[in-house]
């Protein structure tokens, strides 16, 4: 029997591109804010890992072949010094990966059930509980909670996503509002994935990870990427967090027969990523982001609508005060993309998206344009 579910998935972003790429071929100039992609490019000491990581094999004492699925001990260990201060890791605690995007959606091969997620939310999290035949209760955000739902104590579920710093509303969760998710996971033993994708953002006092949390360790398992933090979107790195014991047996297993790992040069460079040298290079691709996200945040709030995000992260979520999608062709009238929020979920329908991962140009012009639009 085909796995039918893969046919339930909606793919409400697909009119949006197409809208995008028509006014493209006409000649109009367009201004992407809707990309939740970096754009700056990879800093020198990564870039230098890598030449010399290929360099290495081309020879043969460097050669390596397969490596062990989990990732190079090198690795782990620059991911647990980048933890810090923070939480204490082992290695046998940390698994790299491609990415987030597969941690988040392949984590669906350890439970089997109802699944809270967030709406709106990162579309991964409900497609992929989808396609393993799992059931997405929605937690509505929305003005009134901030966009962060409390967890609902009356339902019991396998496994809650958290997204912090959030996307697509950038909205980052205080320490005790993670508390009650670790209270609620702990009473009706469900499973926390907590992705953090984008805690390299964080300016504010808030947690990084979830194993700040007091009596996370058994309950969350936690994803994070090098993909916003060093800009790896294209070149794949990641990884996975885990201190339950079970749970880290149970993901050892499923890594083993499912993935061969990550490229040794990839793993080089995201340890280059790490070095001291590595992060101040990426940081101040952040605080670039951040700079453009701040300058949106502010052009937004001066129009008076309801606004969050650009503290903590890339993300500006605003209410755009009518349907999203028309919005959006508004918007790109004025040759402006930005991403309806509906794509997000159902309760998202008058929001929108607009990110950071721009240049300083044509945030300024994107602003102008977005003030202008919601006078409107
Ligand atoms: N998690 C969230 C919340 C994201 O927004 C994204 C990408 O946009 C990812 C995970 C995917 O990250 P990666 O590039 O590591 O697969």
């Amino acid at each position: 029997m085909l796995n039918s579910n893969l046919e339930k998935l909606e793919y409400v972003f697909a009119s949006v591109s197409q809208k995008v790429k028509k006014a493209k071929s006409s000649g109009a100039k367009i201004i992407d804010m809707g990309i939740g992609d970096v754009t700056l490019p990879l800093g020198k000491t990564v870039v230098d890992a890598g030449v010399n990581a290929i360099a290495e094999m081309s020879c043969n004492e460097g050669f390596r072949g397969y490596g062990d699925s989990s990732g190079y001990d090198f690795l782990k260990d620059a991911v647990a010094k980048y933890y810090e201060g923070r939480v204490r890791l082992f290695r046998d605690e940390i698994f790299i990966s491609d990415g987030a995007k597969s941690d988040c959606s392949g984590i669906t091969d350890l439970f089997f059930g109802n699944v809270f997620v967030t709406d709106p939310s990162y579309p991964v999290y409900v497609n992929s509980n989808i396609i393993a035949g799992n059931f997405p209760i929605f937690l509505q955000g929305n003005v009134s909670n901030g966009f962060k739902p409390a967890p609902d104590g009356n339902v019991p579920v396998e496994a809650v996503y958290i997204c912090s710093p959030a996307n697509p509303t950038g909205v980052v969760y205080t320490r005790s509002e993670l508390a009650e998710w670790v209270r609620y996971a702990r009473r009706h033993r469900a499973l926390i994935i907590f992705d953090c994708a984008y805690e390299a953002y964080i300016t504010e006092n808030c947690p990084h990870s979830i194993f700040e949390i007091e009596g996370a360790e058994d309950v969350a398992i936690e994803i994070n990427s090098f993909s916003k933090s060093a800009g790896f979107t294209g070149l794949r790195c990641g990884y996975t967090v885990i201190k339950n014991e079970r749970l880290k047996k149970m993901w050892k297993n499923r890594q083993a027969s499912k993935s061969n790992g990550v490229s040794y040069p990839i793993q080089r460079m995201a340890e280059a990523a790490y070095s001291e040298q590595g992060k101040s290079e990426w940081r101040q691709n952040v605080a670039y982001y951040l700079d453009n996200a701040g300058l949106l945040l502010r052009a937004i709030k001066r129009s008076g609508t309801y606004c969050v995000g650009g503290v903590n992260s890339p993300y500006v979520w605003f209410d755009c005060g009518r349907d999203s999608e028309k919005f959006f062709d508004e918007l790109l009238k004025y040759g402006l993309v930005a991403t309806p929020g509906a794509g997000f979920g159902k309760s998202a329908k008058n929001f929108m998206r607009v990110t950071g991962f721009s240049s300083r140009e044509n945030t300024k012009i994107a602003c102008e344009i977005l003030s202008e639009a919601l006078k409107r």
